[in-house]
């Protein structure tokens, strides 16, 4: 697999005739919430699901046509802003990462990699949080690496007990939660947090 660190500029063409393929153990499946993820085999609670890298673009309002594998068979997808996070002032995302949904009680977590002698994130292992079957899905919590949502709030649905409702990134959690989750936020939400507080 290749990483992007740097910033491009026109990831497009990069793009172009690639087929992008969900990692060993995890496929990216249609279901009841669209496009998500799911594991395709047995994977213990703490376990690494997958290990994926970042694309790193500038901060606009700009889609990106991938061609990848949905249940078995090749689709072009748009990735639009609302898959990518803000980083500075960048932007990034990964696939199959950005298909992920979020869950209020997800069922994995991303652990950002930082990689020897550099504060820049480029990396992170997906973490299963729970054991998983075959067909389980891959969610994830968004306000551990959403800081303010960026302009794409929404009311969540996840049927939890502990379902948030509205969601606005970590800064919109409540105090209570935000210290609750404070050892499993992002490199970036930290700095964040860091630079706000
Ligand atoms: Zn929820």
């Amino acid at each position: 697999m290749e990483y992007d660190t740097d910033l491009i500029l026109d990831l497009q063409p990069r793009l172009e005739g690639r087929i992008f393929r969900a990692p060993e153990g995890v496929a990216l499946s249609r279901g009841v919430y669209g496009l998500g993820l799911v594991v395709t085999r047995p994977v213990r609670a703490g376990e690494a699901i997958y290990r994926s890298g970042w694309f790193t673009v500038p901060n606009a309002d700009h889609s990106y046509r991938v061609l990848v594998e949905i249940d078995g068979s090749v689709e072009e997808v748009d990735v639009t802003r609302t898959h990518s996070v803000k980083y500075r002032d960048t932007r990034t995302f990964d696939i199959p990462g950005c298909f992920m949904n979020h869950a209020c009680s997800p069922t994995s977590v991303s652990v950002d990699l930082v990689g020897d002698g550099s504060d820049d994130v480029t990396l992170y292992d997906q973490v299963a949080l729970v054991d998983l079957a075959p067909g389980d899905p891959i969610n994830c919590d968004y306000t551990l690496f959403d800081w303010d949502c960026d302009g794409h709030c929404f009311t969540c649905s996840c049927g939890s007990a502990e379902c948030y409702g509205p969601v606005a990134g970590f800064e919109g959690l409540p105090r209570h939660l935000q210290e609750r989750l404070m050892d499993q936020i992002s490199y970036e939400s930290a700095r964040m947090w860091a630079a706000t507080h």
